[in-house]
């Protein structure tokens, strides 16, 4: 038998979450955003469930190839844009669409030989201070891209650090508004947090962790609070029980120390699978969907549970590291995140090659 562990990724939580974002911003065009393998659920797999997408939006160009191959023809955003000019030869010839965040790609565009003028999305920095041109330098950037005769058709976009967060997004919002007012094109502004808790989006919504199901602005609102299902789900089986007496520690480090008898499991789960190593004790986790949580130090391969709630449990009980578990329960990505230190969006990009992936519903 191989080892138990398994990732089942929901087509249909993709498909649903896409719909509440369209209820959000009916009029908005959106990009469902398939960055690093689709967040981790696999670029096929979440194809398949988010068909419904007005685009796909991403950073590799194999990703982008990859989506042609599985018969996309519509919209595909390069978000970081080319990282060197013979990029562009493959944007014309898959008809890409690509950010023009910096001085440089507008020199490799110039220089480009294409019978397919391109779309592309000039960025303006307005205040993350990653990608895109400072607002000074903005009017020129696009002057220089409409006189190319590369380009067919310049839309403008800018990214918020903080559309989950207390700053918000009217800084932003209004640095933009003041450095592109009088310029024509479609705008895409904002990302899930924005789109979802401030209802900002522009003519493109880049929906990227909303379309998984974790809450964007997690901890303010949860997934329950935005109607958003789980469309991840990593499960295991107990495959040792150990009972403890009061003094006796679990795992390395002997970070947790029993205080009174107390049974645990033993999960085959661990650190290689891409469960967050830095899950101290009581990080919550299901036991044939009784939540629980974990006792010391997560190891390479296994982590344990307190089974004081599920006295039933033993070996072969299923374990739900986050998703769905057993008759309709629940754990949020986002509690498992919390718990561990860290946001939804690493745990589902550090989901580990070892672990077998399949399609369910
Ligand atoms: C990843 C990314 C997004 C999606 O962000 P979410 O918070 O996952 O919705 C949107 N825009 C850009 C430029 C990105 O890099």
């Amino acid at each position: 038998m191989p080892r138990p562990i398994e990732a089942l990724i929901d087509p249909g939580a993709l498909a649903h979450n896409l719909a509440r974002a369209r209820a959000a911003a009916p009029d908005t065009r959106l990009w469902a955003v398939v960055k690093a393998n689709a967040y981790g659920h696999g670029l096929a797999r979440a194809f398949e469930g988010l068909r419904a997408a007005d685009g796909f939006a991403l950073l590799d160009l194999a990703e982008a190839q990859q989506l042609r191959a599985l018969g996309w023809r519509g919209p595909i955003l390069l978000l970081e844009g080319c990282f060197e000019p013979r990029d562009l030869e493959l944007c014309s010839r898959l008809g890409l669409w690509h950010v023009v965040h910096g001085p440089q790609q507008v020199d490799w565009l110039a220089a480009h030989k294409t019978q397919q003028p391109h779309r592309v999305f000039l960025k303006l920095n307005s205040g993350m201070n990653r990608l895109g041109f400072a607002p000074a330098a903005f009017r020129s950037a696009w002057a220089r891209l409409h006189a190319l005769p590369q380009v067919e058709e310049i839309s403008l976009m800018t990214h918020f650090s903080d559309a989950d967060g207390e700053r918000g997004i009217a800084h932003q919002l209004a640095a933009f508004e003041a450095a592109t007012h009088d310029l024509p094109g479609e705008r895409s502004l904002g990302n899930s947090a924005a789109l979802l808790r401030h209802g900002v989006a522009g003519d493109w919504a880049r929906a990227g962790i909303l379309c998984y199901g974790s809450a964007p602005d997690f901890p303010a609102h949860d997934s329950r609070h935005w109607g958003l299902q789980p469309a991840m789900t990593l499960r295991s089986r107990l495959i040792a029980t150990q009972d403890l007496q009061p003094g006796d520690s679990v795992g390395y480090g002997s970070t947790y120390r029993a205080s009174a008898p107390q049974r645990i499991g033993i999960v085959a789960c661990g650190y290689a699978d891409g469960y967050p190593r830095h899950a101290g004790n009581d990080t919550p986790v299901l036991v044939d969907g009784v939540r629980t949580g974990t006792v010391g130090r997560v190891s390479m391969d296994m982590l344990a549970v307190d089974l004081s709630p599920v006295p039933a449990a033993g070996v072969g009980s299923e374990v739900t590291l986050w998703g769905r578990g057993p008759q309709g329960s629940l754990l949020a990505i986002d509690d498992v995140a919390q718990a561990a230190g860290t946001v939804a969006y690493e745990l589902m990009c550090a989901l580990a090659p070892r672990v077998p992936v399949r399609s369910v519903g």
